[in-house]
């Protein structure tokens, strides 16, 4: 496995054991299937539970059972799970940056005690809504609300592309509490057993395909004051929840990158062509050597975020230039390895093209390319170019 710079040789028990379950799970259960769940475009639901039992789910948070491994180790985790693919990723990113997360940092004791336990288990799925028909890059100006009614919230509105939303036990839903000054932005915790939620799927995707995505449509859907997250208000709920599943992005494209370069590799090595390997031709070795650097500078970037996250160090700023800067890396370098294979390259028996029709969707979701480039152009220069 590309490596250039060794990094992984200063990893500690915890991560190698980390990095070898998840490498393990994705080659003996995961891999040889998912490119018939790519056309087909389901999930392997078989495995939720498995990826629970194994602790893959919220694994960089504490108590309630859940591992609390290190930042690093976690990356690790996202970074092997999306070299087999980015739907897998998708699962655990969602399941436990942005449904375990705000309920572990702003819930209350009864929200924690009720669903960390089975989230983390995979015994219940979560899934994140935010995202509406007409508000995707500016989140903030959501018209899905909350009215009080008695001791509880009615809530009216959509929320669309939503990961795991058909197959969802409970819903992260973010509102405008219409009752209270401001209008402040809330999370409410949505079973969607209850009356007046409905989740469709949305199956024309062609991209990310071995994942569950959907709507979720709120018709006056009654939920009691105890299902309000009670710790935060404002659009800090949401985003804070996108840093952190951002965090395990930049380490999942490093992992499907470096699939592509392997893929690319292994097949150089192998195909003829005039007489020998296509790896012999110097157009071939500039494509993997321009491929392995890439990786190279994205891996170290992750490796930096981990340290900065461990010692509280981290800011979304840190995070936006990572997703930015590895998701294009990975993008692009998939592309490139995806021509290396010639006519094979287009089928679903080799990895690039997957991973490159993927990388549209991890391009746009949670935050788009477009968007942190204004978030750091911000940073940079004091000035907001976002309207
Ligand atoms: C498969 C999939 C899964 C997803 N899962 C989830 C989920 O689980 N939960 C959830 O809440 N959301 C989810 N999303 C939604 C995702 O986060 C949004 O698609 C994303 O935020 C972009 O919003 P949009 O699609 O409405 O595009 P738009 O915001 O309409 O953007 C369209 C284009 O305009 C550009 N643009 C927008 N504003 C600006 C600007 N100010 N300056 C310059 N360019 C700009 C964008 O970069 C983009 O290129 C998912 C999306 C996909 C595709």
């Amino acid at each position: 496995m590309l490596d250039y710079v060794g990094l992984e040789a200063d990893l500690d028990e915890e991560a190698r054991l980390i990095r070898d379950t998840a490498r393990q799970f994705v080659d003996e259960q995961v891999r040889p299937d998912i490119g018939d769940h790519f056309q087909a475009g389901t999930f392997p639901t078989d495995l939720i539970s498995e990826m629970g039992d194994l602790g893959f789910y919220g694994s960089n948070l504490d108590g309630y059972g859940l591992p609390n491994v290190s930042e690093t180790a976690y990356g690790l985790l996202m970074q092997e799970l999306e070299a087999c693919d980015s739907g897998l990723r998708s699962m655990a990113s969602v399941q436990g940056a942005l449904v375990m997360y705000p309920i572990h940092a702003y819930g209350s004791d009864e929200q924690k005690e009720r669903w960390l336990p089975d989230l983390g288990t995979g015994e219940a799925v979560g899934c994140f809504g935010l995202t509406e028909p007409d508000h995707g890059s500016d989140p903030s100006a959501m018209e899905t609300t909350a009215e009080r009614d008695g001791d509880g919230y009615v809530l009216n509105g959509s929320k669309t592309w939503i990961t795991n939303a058909p197959i969802a036990d409970v819903a992260v839903v973010w509102a405008r509490d219409a009752s209270a000054e401001g209008r402040p932005v809330r999370g409410f915790l949505v079973e969607t057993d209850r009356d007046g939620v409905t989740t469709n799927e949305i199956d024309d995707k062609l991209s990310l395909r071995a994942s569950i995505t959907g709507e979720i449509a709120l018709q006056n859907v009654s939920v009691p004051e105890e299902n309000v997250l009670p710790g935060v208000n404002g659009m800090k709920g949401p985003l804070s929840c996108l840093t952190q599943a951002r965090y395990g992005i930049a380490w999942g494209a490093v992992g499907a990158a470096r699939d592509c370069f392997e893929q690319a590799r292994e097949y150089a090595l192998d195909r003829d062509q005039f007489g020998g390997p296509i790896a012999r031709f110097q157009l071939q070795q500039e494509k993997l050597a321009e491929m392995a650097t890439q990786i190279t500078t994205s891996q170290l970037l992750a490796h930096r975020l981990a340290e900065l996250k461990e010692r509280g160090d981290l800011t979304p700023k840190h995070v936006s230039m990572a997703k930015r800067n590895n998701v294009r890396m990975a993008r692009d370098q998939s592309r490139i390895a995806r021509e290396m294979l010639g006519g094979n390259g287009i089928t679903t028996d080799y990895s690039p093209m997957r991973h490159m029709a993927n990388f549209e969707t991890v391009y746009t979701y949670e935050g788009t390319h477009d968007i942190h480039t204004l978030v750091l152009g911000e940073d940079l220069t004091g000035i907001a170019a976002f309207e």
